[in-house]
């Protein structure tokens, strides 16, 4: 390796951790992509476009789930697409329609904002959220989001840490996603 060479690496690597810190004193996280998790058997496709889940019939437990897609660079993803599917406060999946399934689309600045309920335990899981994150063209992102400090968690063969919401008071959640963009 040439010096000037050396010298170029050195310099791109004192950038890096600039973005991120950034990033970070805005409330973001970014850097490393969301992990992916298994879509399960689940998922129906073209499910409709909604930002809120919430059914007529809709008991307590309510839920508001915000974040940011991000690149791995940090830049928002303005108009990604997020498929968001889940299981009832039952615990049951709507299999044969759209009850708590909906897309969306990030705005300019690459927010999300889904109103659904509290999903319920079904037998073998922890409860969890399941979404599929696209930037416009690239790969699809399929993961899962988690419930900070369920006691189901520790159990859970899919859970991980890394993939829980933030959740500073009860009812509202914070994600942000990483995607490839
Ligand atoms: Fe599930």
């Amino acid at each position: 390796m040439t010096s000037r060479v050396r010298r170029r690496l050195v310099a791109a690597a004192a950038l890096l951790p600039v973005i991120p810190a950034f990033a970070q004193s805005r409330g973001l996280t970014c850097g490393e992509r969301t992990a992916a998790q298994t879509a399960g058997p689940f998922f129906t496709p073209d499910s409709p476009r909604r930002m809120s889940l919430l059914e007529p019939d809709a008991k307590t437990g309510r839920l508001v789930l915000t974040g940011t897609v991000l690149s791995a660079q940090c830049r928002p993803v303005a108009g990604a697409l997020l498929d968001f599917w889940q299981a009832d406060e039952e615990g049951r999946y709507d299999n044969s329609g759209y009850r708590y399934r909906g897309h969306q689309f990030a705005d300019a600045q690459g927010r999300y904002r889904l109103e659904t309920v509290l999903p319920g335990e079904y037998p073998g899981r922890t409860p969890h959220i399941h979404v599929k994150v696209q930037a416009p063209g690239q790969r699809v992102l399929t993961t899962q989001l988690y419930f900070p400090g369920h006691p189901r968690n520790r159990r859970d063969f899919l859970y991980r840490a890394e993939l829980e919401m933030r959740m500073a008071q009860p009812g509202t959640g914070e994600f942000d996603f990483v995607v490839e963009a």
